[in-house]
């Protein structure tokens, strides 16, 4: 299956957090867009790898990706080297997207940077065809190389370099992340309290997302940062 939009992470709810709003939007516009996570979370304080996979499951449900992914490499402890590249590029290869969107280039938890890295490294990589990787059925996979390679931004504020209108799709996104009924706020919940599952986390998503959106003149944005220069067709694409 081609994805138009390829979404990297390294945990189940790094999407949800860092641009849902930006995933459901592109999915309401018609594009394909997928979700492959690279570890199972399991590294987490609260919840087990089951739960977390059935959320994952129900916050793709409804985000309306096409497809979610788990590569299972180990949470805290996957690198940015060859191996680990090569199981990305075999993602990358089978979905064959345009667009890859990956982890914030850094972050207090250390898999988000090194996510980042490793998604635009395998996405540069990808396109080698001298770089041989088989896909489910044993066959050649061809070489692919996605034009654009963009970062969403996680815990710690990092100056975006464009911001995504998703005003319209800010209750979707707050319902996928509440998918994730384990990791966040919950009352009723007797598992210890961490950082994400204080009541302030998600006020900081909320005012995180207001303060981007007002600063486009919208209600609610999404900040991506990108290592190279964005390109427009016209100046009317900016808002
Ligand atoms: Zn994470």
């Amino acid at each position: 299956m081609k994805l138009d939009i390829l979404v990297l992470a390294a945990h189940p709810d790094d999407v949800e957090l860092g641009c849902g709003g930006t995933v459901a939007k592109h999915v309401s516009l018609g594009y394909k867009v997928g979700i492959v996570d690279l570890t199972r979370g399991e590294l987490g304080t609260r919840g087990t790898p089951q739960i977390r996979e059935q959320e994952a499951k129900d916050a793709a449900a409804i985000l309306g990706v096409s497809v979610r992914d788990n590569l299972d490499l180990k949470d805290g402890f996957f690198q940015n080297d060859a191996a680990h590249q090569m199981v990305v590029i075999r993602a990358i290869r089978k979905y064959q997207p345009d667009i890859v969107i990956a982890n914030a280039v850094y972050d207090r938890h250390v898999d988000h940077g090194k996510g980042a890295s490793l998604a635009y490294d395998a996405s540069f990589l990808s396109g080698l065809v001298k770089i041989e990787t088989k896909d489910d059925q044993g066959g050649n996979q061809k070489a692919w190389r996605p034009s654009a390679v963009y970062h969403y931004i996680q815990s710690h504020y990092i100056e975006p370099d464009f911001v995504v209108d998703i005003s319209d799709f800010w209750d979707t996104k707050m319902k996928a992340i509440r998918a994730f009924k384990s990791q966040f706020h919950d009352p009723s919940s007797a598992e210890p309290s961490t950082y994400i599952s204080s009541p302030a986390f998600l006020k900081m998503v909320e005012s995180r997302a207001q303060e981007l959106g007002h600063s486009i003149a919208v209600a609610y944005g999404e900040g991506f940062t990108v290592r190279r220069n964005p390109g427009v067709n016209s100046l009317f694409d900016l808002k």
